[in-house]
């Protein structure tokens, strides 16, 4: 087994990690910003280790500080987390170089999976339904016969996009030159890659996601899918599991399209395939080579902890379970706590003056947040996940909006309210999943979008 694993994250997710280590019996190491000393995660790790000044750049995201923290501290593994280092190719391989084990996929499947046109292309390979788009990357001199052949509305994309960003949109064909010029530049500027592709634009899908494990050696399993169509600016806002009002005939051959594409490639750790879904058909957009910040919802309905999964096939024990082990029971939603206004979504970090975390059967609060504590502004605003589990989707929806009236955060502005007033009281989403156009053209008030 790992005997110390150091935590290359911060906030909820770090908190999240030491739990499951605790659980195994494994030593922690906590690592910080200058601006994150107070991170409740530190009180409970083993040892904790200043890793640099506050910009993530300078801590989170150097790895020279990770591995020199790994090293004086003598941590045998790293886990990443997800944002930050988590889908690096390079950390990964120099954590493996180090002698040190990584908590994740071997780094050439971060890579393939790293790139969205090769991600892609290994899908078509293991018979996984895609957006029909270019055939692989487009050029000034490619793009109008490619952009032909799938026709308008399309999206151009960049490969190595990430986060929502480097997307645009082309209705007509007179946009379309000047448009890959523009996502080109964008690309370049966002990713340092200027390699970018076109899929055809799908009107109204849902966003519906896929959980996998596998043990590195061709053994894979899923653990089911969830919906995560509220969106707002790309950004997930609230998901759940299963994604609701799916028929099994429709549902089932994708999620053993993911376990054979897992097989086929020997991908070691947990991921998700992300599937737009319109009219009963699934098409693969990307793969997360990490956990997601949504893993709470599948671990409410299939009882397995997928943290704790996840250092289990680190450490070379295999999966834990087979397949026909693993059913769903009941419903389970995620609201995303942020901090920011919600009416304006610009960030609010700040003092918290007061705190009270919901509880009860089937209630979970995963969050690093006590009363004192102060959100520095150079991070994500998301500060918790409030997680509901209940028999039937009605009732969670029931059990979430009782828990955002119990949710007390005083001090800093949330987005609980757009969660409690607007969401859960909005009749079409509480009775159906919407597509992932829902929340921004329905929900929000234009100025806010
Ligand atoms: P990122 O890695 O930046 O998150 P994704 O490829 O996962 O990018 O896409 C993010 C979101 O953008 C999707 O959840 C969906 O809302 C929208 N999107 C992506 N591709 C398409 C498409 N072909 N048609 C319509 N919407 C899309």
């Amino acid at each position: 087994m790992i005997k110390k694993l150091l935590i290359a994250n911060r906030g909820e997710i770090a908190l999240r990690i030491v739990r499951a280590c605790k659980q195994l019996g494994i030593q922690t190491v906590g690592v910080y910003s200058s601006a994150d000393k107070d991170l409740m995660h530190l009180r409970f790790c083993d040892e904790a280790v200043c890793i640099g000044d506050a910009p993530s750049t300078q801590s989170y995201l150097s790895i020279p500080a990770i591995l020199t923290a790994a090293e004086i501290t003598g941590a045998d593994a790293i886990h990443p987390g997800y944002g930050f280092l988590s889908e690096n190719a390079d950390f990964a391989e120099q954590v493996e170089e180090a002698g040190l084990t990584f908590v994740g996929p071997h780094p050439d499947h971060i890579r393939l999976m790293g790139n969205k046109v090769s991600a892609i292309n290994a899908m078509k390979k293991a018979g996984v339904p895609t957006v029909p788009g270019s055939q692989g990357t487009i050029t000034l001199h490619n793009a109008e016969e490619q952009a032909r052949a799938i026709g308008f509305p399309l999206i151009i994309k960049a490969a190595a996009g990430g986060g929502g960003r480097g997307m645009r949109v082309v209705e007509r064909f007179e946009e379309l030159i000047n448009q890959v010029q523009a996502a080109k530049t964008e690309a370049k500027n966002a990713f340092g890659d200027d390699t970018v592709y076109m899929e055809r634009f799908l009107k109204n899908p849902r966003h519906v996601e896929v959980q996998v494990l596998g043990d590195g050696n061709g053994n894979a399993l899923h653990l089911f899918d969830r919906d995560c169509s509220l969106q707002r600016r790309h950004q997930k806002v609230l998901e759940e599991a299963p994604a609701p009002g799916i028929a099994d005939d429709i549902k089932q051959p994708i999620l053993d399209a993911c376990v054979r594409a897992c097989e086929q490639i020997g991908y070691r750790g947990a991921g998700t395939f992300e599937f737009l879904y319109e009219n009963e058909q699934f098409f693969f957009i990307e793969m997360n080579t990490r956990v997601q910040v949504e893993h709470p919802v599948t671990e409410m309905i299939t009882g397995i902890d997928i943290i704790v999964e996840q250092l289990k096939i680190a450490a070379g024990y295999g999966l834990s379970y087979h397949q026909d082990e693993i059913t769903i029971r009941g419903h389970a939603m995620e609201c995303r706590i942020n901090a920011e206004d919600p009416k304006t979504f610009m960030p609010c970090p700040g003092r918290i003056d007061n705190l009270f975390a919901p509880s009860g059967a089937g209630v979970r609060f995963d969050s690093h947040l006590y009363q004192g504590y102060s959100i520095p502004s150079y991070y994500d605003s998301m500060i918790g996940k409030l997680i509901c589990h209940a028999q039937t989707r009605k009732q969670v929806v029931q059990k979430m909006r009782h828990a955002l009236d119990e949710l007390i955060i005083e001090g800093i502005k949330t987005n609980a309210t757009l969660h409690r007033d607007v969401i859960l009281q909005d009749e079409a989403f509480t009775e159906d999943a919407q597509n992932i156009h829902y929340l921004e053209n329905h929900l929000l008030k234009n100025d806010c979008k």
